[in-house]
């Protein structure tokens, strides 16, 4: 067998998963309960000593000076860390093309994208180059490609794990969370990482549950939201029956299927991208060559050297949110989009809140098509941002979600179904989970 450094190392040529695969003990590992569980972490995180480029050029050579609390408390656990994984340029995207160090191809079938941001995470957990892979989700960067590869991406709940040491995007909506092959993994590496951290005081003091004791639990009796809103046009056929399988097996343990309205539900892309564009623009005024990585070569004053900086670091698709979000943002427009999205968001957040009084969890595609082709929508950046449309509403409402291969389609790709339940609720997603999981990554051949 070999090892997942061995893996990495052999297949990253071919899928570009990874920006920097470690040697074995570059990270100094600790004695503990994760016992060399092998972790790979989204270049989005700090880890000390080591380069953290969010796949940018604009911070291509930059260091970090300290590590992020998430990683430090793997770590501090027993946690090898295998190396730094491939993503969309800050976290922007859906399909892993917009790295500027290439795109990463889907294991599946390398002609397709693995989705993104987090698709080098998701790949490196499908191959098993590491047990457990560290991604964010803002708007559903774990569990699109989750569903894309046939692993399980988690989004907890916002607040959940801590941000330190994580480079923002959108800060109200960005949640760290995994990617695993294994429910088990999975549980135990959230368990880890939860918890309040006085570094982030976004960060929550609920108390976390133990989640991997929650896997085993009874289902019988707990009820199931389909909402309408998520199951209308635009769904590949296959994904539609995966879904009623899906829903068949929950029924067969004993839950109770209701139907349920979230009604501002096609609102959520437009909000999503106002808020996160707006957030995104101050979030990334930061670089600007003077503090962080890149700096023009040019000689020029202070402005101009921001300008042609800015203009020479950033790729096309941090650019196009960097100006909507100032727009959206501007004194003129301020009124118009930003104060009336944050209006909106409070009305998506009331529907879950009214769904969750009917049910425990609630069930949905979690995109409405398998893994498309790399090069299929670069060019329309609307399709590309619509591919998150039942992804986005957990982040706009901060509640935990997850993402589980439930089977395959007819060209043999990943289907994923999402599973969401109220805030601080995520032990509630472990069994659900357990009851439609499908390990169709026992079929993957590299
Ligand atoms: N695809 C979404 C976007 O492009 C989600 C990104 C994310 O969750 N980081 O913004």
């Amino acid at each position: 067998m070999p090892t997942p450094f061995e893996i990495a190392r052999t297949y990253n040529p071919k899928l570009n998963c990874f920006l920097r695969i470690f040697n074995e003990g570059t990270v100094p590992s600790q004695a503990g309960k994760l016992n060399g569980l092998t972790v790979g972490v989204k270049d989005v995180f700090a880890l000390a000593d080591q380069r953290l480029t969010c796949a940018s050029k604009i911070l291509e050579n930059f260091k970090s000076q300290y590590t992020a609390t998430a990683v430090q408390r793997l770590i501090d656990a027993g946690a090898v860390i295998v190396g730094k994984t491939n993503m969309d340029e800050f976290a922007m995207g859906s399909s892993n093309e917009n790295s500027a160090f290439g795109s990463v191809r889907n294991p599946w079938d390398i002609t397709r994208v693995p989705g993104g941001s987090s698709g080098g995470s998701a790949v490196a957990a499908a191959i098993g180059a590491c047990r457990i892979t560290l991604g964010t989700d803002t708007g559903g960067s774990i569990r699109q490609p989750a569903a894309f590869t046939g692993t399980i991406g988690f989004k907890p709940t916002y607040g959940r794990i801590s941000r330190y040491g994580l480079t923002a995007f959108a800060s109200s909506f960005d949640t760290v969370g995994t990617f695993g092959r294994s429910l088990e993994d999975t549980a135990i590496a959230l368990e880890i990482m939860s918890g309040k951290d006085p570094h982030d005081m976004t960060s929550a003091d609920a108390p976390v549950e133990e989640y991997s004791a929650s896997i085993g639990k009874d289902i019988r009796g707990l009820t199931i939201g389909l909402p309408k809103e998520y199951f209308g046009e635009g769904i590949e056929e296959d994904v539609r029956e995966a879904i009623n399988e899906a829903r068949t097996k929950l029924e067969k343990a004993g839950c109770k299927i209701v139907n349920v309205s979230l009604p501002h539900t096609k609102y959520c892309v437009a909000v999503y991208y106002i808020l996160t564009t707006a957030e995104a623009s101050s979030n990334l005024a930061r670089f600007d060559g003077i503090r962080y990585g890149h700096r023009t070569k040019e000689q020029l004053n202070l402005l101009d050297a921001y300008k042609k900086t800015r203009s020479e670091g950033f790729g096309t698709e941090v650019k196009r949110r960097i100006m909507l979000g100032t727009y959206v943002l501007s004194a003129g427009y301020y009124d118009a989009y930003y104060k009336r999205a944050q209006q909106v968001r409070r009305l998506i957040r009331n529907d879950f809140a009214e769904a969750f009084k009917v049910c425990d969890a609630i069930l949905t595609p979690t995109t409405p098509t398998t893994a498309f082709k790399i090069g299929e929508k670069v060019n329309d950046p609307l399709s590309m941002y619509l591919n998150d449309i039942f992804t986005v509403s957990a982040n706009i409402a901060g509640t935990p979600a997850v993402s589980i291969p439930i089977g395959l389609d007819s060209k043999g790709l990943p289907i994923g179904a999402q599973l969401i339940a109220d805030s601080f609720k995520e032990s509630t997603l472990f069994p659900l989970s357990k009851a439609i999981h499908v390990d169709v990554l026992k079929d993957l051949r590299l």
